[in-house]
């Protein structure tokens, strides 16, 4: 007897939901016949591209678009010095990806498997059961902190080291944390990198890092040199505005950015991306604006939420999670009739929370205004 269709796909993957994505603007369009819409769902940054980078753009298709019949610098030689030259470090040890999201799933396939377990936290990003149950490892949920904790729903990194084992291949931790916005303090880390035994990877997830407050960033370039079992990850998606061209990378040791290398596709990251992400690193300036005005939107936004009775979770982001009071789902799905994408987190499990990303303050208006039309209306 030959197996049947369903049971050639493995057990991880029929445990699976794949990835919801933020509604894209022109769905909503299609859907509603709306012109006018906001997209505050997938943390993008509100003020689009950095300049350098359409700069970048522009020249690139004025030059040297021809060369596009040509595959990509497969070992991104350009980038990778960049990066290097920018965090001090041997681009032996940097690998890039088509999005960070690329390498977390390359470290699935590199340390996890069949018999092997991935640790990482309730409420943490949903891309990290999806790259472990992708290759049939089991995952283990850590609890969260309570609604109560000083750093309500984060991470509890002592928990965590009570779910590893033996049969640990990878833990997932977020600072900041999507969709909470939570951080971990930077001496927590360092305890945590101290606890965790040295064969078990940790990778942590940064893709919001830029967005934290200086005193509460830990020194994670640091903590890579003193820990072989560590990755760091980082992203040209959210502070850069480059999400739709997909770029990001990690640093780590050079062992396991060569174990990486294996396996990724030759060209993983294609060249339009690779120049751009070049000339983005070189835009400090719209990395800085974006920094400051996300804080004082952010602030502003939490303040205006909370004087509704809409309790916030602490970010470090670029984003807000809040308590609705209700079911977020059918708030969120009013809010698309207001021309409004927000984020419900029923599938997170947090069926009252809305994630809102932090817009510009036109932007952040009509959300507040397209909330409180929703609220009324009930
Ligand atoms: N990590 C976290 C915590 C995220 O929220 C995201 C994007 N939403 C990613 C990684 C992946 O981002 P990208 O692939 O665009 O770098």
């Amino acid at each position: 007897m030959t197996k049947s269709l369903d049971e050639q796909a493995h057990a991880g993957i029929h445990g699976l939901h794949a990835y919801v994505p933020g509604k894209p603007i022109d769905d909503l369009k299609r859907e509603l016949g709306l012109s006018s819409i906001i997209k505050l769902a997938s943390n993008e940054n509100p003020f689009g591209v950095a300049p350098a980078v359409k700069q970048a753009f522009a020249d690139f298709v004025e030059h040297g678009a021809a060369d596009l019949h040509r595959y990509p610098d497969g070992g991104g030689y350009a980038l990778k010095q960049k990066i290097a030259a920018i965090h001090d470090i041997d681009p032996a040890r940097v690998t890039l990806g088509n999005g960070s999201n690329d390498v977390l799933e390359l470290t699935a396939r590199v340390f996890l498997g069949p018999g092997k377990n991935a640790v990482f936290s309730q409420y943490a990003f949903a891309v990290y059961p999806i790259v472990a149950q992708a290759v049939n490892a089991e995952v283990r949920e850590v609890p969260a902190l309570g609604p109560d904790a000083d750093m309500p729903y984060g991470h509890d990194l002592d928990a965590f080291i009570e779910h590893i084992d033996d049969n640990t291949g990878v833990v997932f931790i977020a600072s900041p944390n999507n969709p909470t916005g939570t951080w971990l303090a930077p001496q927590a880390i360092e305890a945590f990198l101290e606890a965790v035994p040295p064969g078990v990877i940790v990778l942590l997830d940064e893709a919001y890092l830029e967005y934290q407050a200086d005193s509460e960033r830990p020194d994670s370039r640091a903590l890579v040199d003193r820990f072989d079992n560590l990755i760091v990850t980082r992203t040209f998606s959210k502070i850069y505005g480059m999400a739709g061209l997909r770029v990001g990378y990690s640093l780590s040791s050079a062992k396991v950015a060569d174990w990486i290398n294996r396996i990724r596709q030759p060209f993983n990251v294609n060249t339009v991306a690779l120049y751009c992400a070049e000339a983005a690193l070189a835009d400090e300036e719209f990395v800085r604006y974006s920094i400051q005005t996300n804080a004082v939107q952010r602030a502003s936004l939490a303040r205006e939420l909370e004087a509704r009775g809409h309790h916030c979770l602490p970010s470090q982001a670029n984003f807000l999670t809040f308590d609705c009071g209700r079911a977020s789902t059918p708030v969120y799905e009013a809010m698309l009739h207001e021309g409004v994408i927000v984020r419900p987190l029923q599938s997170y499990a947090l069926p009252e929370h809305l994630r809102v990303t932090v817009g510009s303050e036109e932007e952040n208006r009509v959300f507040l205004a397209a909330l409180d039309a929703v609220m009324e209306g009930e």
